[in-house]
Order: structure tokens, then C-alpha cells, then sequence
């Protein structure tokens, strides 16, 4: 009843159509698993690996030892020799003085938030003219739609005054200038709310403060901090590189949209001396080459108490598994926010209810490449483990975890079919086609109370292959649309 309401009033606010809003065919990330199940065995793009039973005999002691006998030829890189760039001659200095390989998520942090030379750091890698696209640059129904959630989160929390309104890895800022500009309709909501931006990008930062239409009032010489001011809905607006730097004491509505999948991965092999963990070397003609580490690593632990949360057929089926120490504690960090001072959260990606195999990989300008080609020039991403969050989130008292549903699930029983049919009502033709195209691609192969488009060519949806999740305090009760 409440997401209807809200739907109809926000149907009434002037309509915002943006035609940057790409409805043509770039890649998003999970594009690559559209022809396979969900299963773990069908999630390996690249890298496939296998046991031998050799290597039982490897040195054991702290010298440079690697161990490459249980891996598959990888393909050929692609490029031509160049000179290194910063990045590559920064992973192989820290290999070099390290006096051995670096684990897979140590490269994959480096690549993508070295604060000098990483992926994310200095430019813009979404949409058309960038790497990927991501739901909220699909359409502006997207960031409505989380709104909605938002707003009704905020409901059922009893309209607190004050709330921190907290997004992790914003991109571009586009999903919370679709939120806010939405939402401002409804003033005491806006009026509660406090935007925390968690970005490492400075990049990304400035052009969410451009995207957010934000202007940074006057110094006044009181000594009080000077505040930046979105103008989409009155909100103000704060930058952090990490969630434990926003402000706590208050409740907070986090959304987590495509954010836990840049998050860094251990990759395990199972080899005939047990699990080993696969780590980045450089190879004697100076490429990038995986190896086995010959010994137990720490990142061991973390794997352990993943298997501890699987059941033993899901373990003795896999050949690989993918952990994200990260995600375990950035959950935790959530988790003990939302316990202690109220609110939720919303996780959406693409990703598993269970044990990630093999799903690391990396996209540049739309296309998927080598992981270890050029690292710096493309995106490196994985499928984040629903289960292993929620796990995580639940060794936290007073809060409860509901999904992972399908996004399709998620945004159809949250309105968006409504929404669509508003949206249609008042736009040029141009706009109609966006719309449509757009609508399709958020909710397309799932099973959402589909809008009645025209059947023409329906384009592969992102409905099925992501899914969201919601972790509040158990004082809430059951989450909009999870019950
Ligand atoms: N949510 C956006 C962008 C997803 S890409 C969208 O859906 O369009 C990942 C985002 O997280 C980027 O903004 C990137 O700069 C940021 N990011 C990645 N790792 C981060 C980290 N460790 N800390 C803070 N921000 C990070």
C-alpha cells in the first residue's frame, strides 16, 4: 500500500527523462554469465585450473617458492611489449621487494584503488564512452526505485528526524541524484536526511558533487564546518573514503549498489596437498603469471570459516573458491552500525546465494580481456557471495537478513511497472524508446509483474542475474518488498 502511494505522488512530480541514459548494448559486468546457470561448477569465464598430484614434494620454507605445476597454460596476453605503465611497475616492484608473489586480492586492490594509479582513481569508467554500464546509468528508475525503499525503510523506522542517508561507491552519483530528485517531493523525509558519500575516487567524488548539483556554502567565521549542499532536495552532502568515517549516533540507510564486487578476492585451488591459494608472480620474461602458493597463507582462515558456513557436498564439488575477507568485514562494519543505532541496508549485485568458484574478471571498453593484461586499464570484478554476507551479518545481534531475491523481484514488487507507465504519460518519443529499452534491461529475464511493453526485441535484462539483499535492525520489522 505504502510503495503505491509513494509511486503515485512521485508520478506527480515533473518528469525527469535524462537522455544520457543509455539504452544501447554495453557490457554490464554480469553480462558474461547470461548463457550459463547459477550454479558454481558453470561460473568459470576465464583461468580454469587443475589438481595434479606432483607437487606434494614442494619447498616449504620461507624462500621465493612458487609452484606452477598445477595450473593450466594461461592464454597468451594480447598486447605487443611496451613500456610498463606506473601501475605495472609499481605491482612488480612490490613482488620484487616482497621477494614473492602477491596474492590475487592484493592485485586486485592495487589495480583498482592504488591512490595513485588505480582504475577507479582518476577517471570516469561508466557508460558508452567508458568500460561498463550499471543499472542506475540504465535508467533513472533504477535510483527512484531505491528511493522508494529508502522512503519506506524510514516509514517503518517511525520518520526519525535525522538519518544518514549513506552510499558505498557511488560511481558517477547518478542512482542518489535519481533518489534525491525523486524524493523531494517529501519533505520531512529530505529534511531528515544527511548523504554520505563513501568514495576512494577523487575523480568520482568531484563528479558527484557536479551530478548532485551540490554548492558549498560560504565559510562563516563562527568555526562552524562549512557544508555542501545538494539542490536536488535540500540534503546535505558529505565525502568519506571509508564507512567507518560517517558520523554514528543516528540511524542509517546504506545502499550498496555494484560496490562489493570491486571489493578484493582470494582465489583457492585445490591441489593434492589441500586447498592453495593462487597468487600474481612475474614471470622471467618480466609478464604476469599466476602460481600456487607452496604453503598455508594467511587469507587460509577466511576460507576455512567460509567452508564452515557451506555444507560439505557444496565444499567437495569444487575444484576452486573465491573469498572476500573484505566483504565479511565491511558486512560485519554494517552490521554493527545498524545494531547500534538503528536503520538497514540494501545490497544489490550480481552475485550467488552460495560459494563462488572461479568468477574473477576483467572489462575494457565493454569487452572482457585477460586479467592480467595492462592491469590499470580495465575493471576487475567478482560475484559477490550472498550467502558468505549473510553469514557475516548475522554473527551481529539485534538485526535481521532478508533476500537475496532477483532484482526483477525486487523492483516489479516495489512499483517499477507503475512507475513506467507514469513515466510514458508525459515524454517525447525519443524518451518513450528509452524507457522502454531501459525498463527491460533492469527487470528483462526475471519474473517481475511485467509491465505490458510491446513484444519486440526484449534485450538480455539484468533481472535475473542480480539480486539484492537487505540487512536492518531487527526493530524495523521485515523490510518493503521482503515480506
Ligand atoms: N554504484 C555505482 C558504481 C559502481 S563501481 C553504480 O552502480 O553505477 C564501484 C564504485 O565503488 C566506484 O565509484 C569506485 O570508485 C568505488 N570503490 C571501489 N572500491 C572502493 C573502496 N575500497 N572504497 C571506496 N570506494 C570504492
Amino acid at each position: 500500500m505504502l510503495t503505491r502511494h509513494l509511486l503515485k505522488q512521485a508520478s506527480t512530480c515533473r518528469h525527469f527523462l535524462s537522455n544520457s541514459k543509455t539504452s544501447s548494448p554495453f557490457l554490464t559486468k554480469s553480462i558474461l554469465f547470461s548463457s550459463s546457470s547459477s550454479s558454481p561448477e558453470s561460473q568459470s569465464p576465464t583461468n580454469t585450473f587443475v589438481d595434479d598430484k606432483v607437487n606434494d614434494q614442494y619447498p616449504t620454507g620461507t624462500s621465493i617458492s612458487i609452484d606452477r605445476s598445477a595450473l593450466y597454460n594461461l592464454p597468451d596476453h594480447s598486447h605487443e611489449p611496451t613500456s610498463d605503465s606506473e601501475l605495472v611497475k609499481h605491482l612488480k616492484g612490490i613482488i620484487k621487494f616482497r621477494g614473492g608473489p602477491i596474492s590475487v586480492a592484493e592485485y586486485m586492490e592495487e589495480v583498482l584503488t592504488n591512490p595513485k594509479f588505480g582504475f577507479y582513481i582518476s577517471r570516469d569508467v561508466f557508460g558508452a564512452e567508458g568500460d561498463f554500464i550499471t543499472s542506475p546509468e540504465v535508467s533513472q528508475m533504477f535510483g527512484e526505485m531505491v528511493g522508494v525503499w529508502a522512503m519506506c525503510l524510514w516509514e517503518q523506522m517511525g520518520r526519525p528526524k535525522q538519518v544518514n542517508l549513506v552510499e558505498l561507491g557511488p560511481g558517477r552519483g547518478t542512482l542518489m541524484a535519481d533518489l534525491l530528485r525523486s524524493a523531494s517531493k517529501f519533505k520531512s523525509f529530505t529534511e531528515s536526511l544527511h548523504v554520505h558519500m563513501v568514495e576512494c575516487s577523487p575523480t568520482l567524488q568531484k563528479l558527484q558533487h557536479h551530478n548532485l548539483k551540490c554548492f558549498d556554502e560560504d565559510d562563516n567565521s563562527d568555526g562552524v564546518e562549512k557544508r555542501t549542499v545538494s539542490m536536488l532536495a535540500g540534503t546535505p552532502v558529505s565525502w568519506h573514503a571509508l564507512l567507518e568515517q560517517v558520523p554514528s549516533g543516528m540511524p542509517s540507510i546504506i545502499i550498496a549498489h555494484e560496490f562489493y564486487d570491486a571489493l578484493p578476492v582470494h582465489q583457492f585451488q585445490r591441489a593434492s596437498r589441500g586447498w592453495c591459494e593462487k597468487m600474481v608472480d612475474v614471470s622471467e620474461d618480466s609478464m604476469f603469471r599466476f602460481v600456487l602458493s607452496p604453503q598455508t597463507t594467511p587469507a587460509t582462515l577466511y576460507l576455512m570459516r567460509r567452508c564452515k558456513w557451506a555444507a560439505p557436498e557444496e565444499i567437495e564439488k569444487l575444484g576452486q573458491i573465491e573469498v572476500c575477507p573484505k566483504a565479511m568485514d565491511l558486512t560485519r562494519t554494517i552490521a554493527d552500525r545498524i545494531s547500534c543505532d538503528g536503520g538497514g541496508a540494501l545490497i544489490i549485485d550480481y552475485g550467488l546465494n552460495g560459494v563462488v568458484s572461479d568468477s574473477l574478471q576483467a572489462i575494457r571498453k565493454h569487452k572482457f580481456i585477460n586479467i592480467l593484461d595492462n592491469p590499470g586499464s580495465a575493471d576487475l570484478s567478482a560475484y559477490v557471495d550472498f550467502a558468505s554476507i549473510r553469514h557475516s551479518a548475522e554473527e551481529v545481534s539485534d538485526i535481521s537478513v532478508h533476500g537475496p531475491m532477483t532484482q526483477s523481484q525486487f523492483l516489479g514488487a516495489l512499483g517499477i511497472n507503475f512507475r513506467v507507465e507514469a513515466l510514458l504519460q508525459n515524454c517525447t518519443d525519443e524518451q518513450a524508446d528509452s524507457l522502454r529499452t531501459g525498463y527491460w534491461r533492469l527487470v528483462g529475464e526475471g519474473e517481475a509483474p511485467f509491465w505490458e511493453g510491446p513484444d519486440e526485441q526484449v534485450p538480455i535484462g539484468m533481472g535475473t542475474r542480480y539480486l539484492a539483499m537487505a540487512i536492518v535492525n531487527k526493530k524495523q520489522g521485515v523490510p518493503v518488498p521482503f515480506q
